[in-house]
């Protein structure tokens, strides 16, 4: 199965991503994670993304697509692929249409979470992760225990470049035109599902997996 989610920044593509994967037996791929990973290896690749990341602006197609369709190509991605943060442009959505034909497989289904833009801005802006081992807090609704400090492992929290409150516009304002794309060209293939992103994560996982359910037994409404 090849699903794609679709949806603003902050919308839950990435926590939902994660843990649907794990519950279907698929390959979560993030884009975002990606370039995130090689700007701290200091690749070539990542120090050209980092550019664009710490703006809010999207990483140019081509760098984007190459790495992408090199990821889907690899050995792992063949029992099926979750996709979070690709495609975010129209060349990227073609491209990989293309390419996975060329490897006899389309995609399934695109899930697209909606979340009022206020919201997003809200979720996106209290975000804060743990530099040393990864965790995730929100100063909304996950806080530490104490205020800047990892429960986990007690290293002080940072926030992504691209979460504070100038970039989160930027980078709301660059995808919104290109979600509204994306889902055009999905709903034309009779491929889209709209799911509602508000409430508690667990019943928005619940909502996915239905929506998931109807398309592999053949009831889905595209
Ligand atoms: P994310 O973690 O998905 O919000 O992605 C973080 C940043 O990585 C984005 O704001 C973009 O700068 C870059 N990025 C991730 N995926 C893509 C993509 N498919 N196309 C272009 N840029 C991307």
């Amino acid at each position: 199965m090849q699903l794609i989610l679709l949806g603003l920044p902050g919308a839950g593509k990435g926590t939902q991503a994660a843990l649907l994967a794990e519950r279907l037996g698929l390959l979560h791929i993030s884009t975002g994670d990606m370039f995130r990973q090689a700007a701290a290896e200091g690749t070539e690749l990542g120090l050209r993304a980092q550019r664009y990341m710490s703006a809010g602006e999207l990483v140019p197609d081509e760098l984007t697509i190459a790495m992408l369709l090199e990821r889907i190509r690899r050995r792992d991605a063949a029992a099926g692929i979750m996709l979070d943060g690709f495609p975010r442009t129209l060349p990227q959505a073609e491209a990989l249409d293309r390419a996975l034909a060329e490897l006899g497989r389309a995609i399934d289904a695109v899930l697209y979470i909606q979340v009022p833009e206020a919201l997003l801005v809200a979720r996106l802006t209290g975000r804060w992760g743990c530099p040393s081992c990864g965790a995730i807090y929100h100063q909304l609704t996950s806080p530490p225990r104490v205020a800047g400090v990892c429960d986990r492992c007690g290293a002080t929290l940072t926030q992504r470049a691209d979460d504070q409150p100038a970039t989160v516009q930027a980078r709301l304002d660059t995808n919104r035109v290109w979600t509204e794309a994306l889902a055009e060209f999905y709903g034309a293939q009779g491929k889209l599902h709209a799911i509602d992103g508000t409430g508690e994560p667990a019943a928005i996982t619940e909502r996915l997996l239905a929506a998931i359910d109807g398309v592999t037994s053949g009831t889905g409404k595209a």
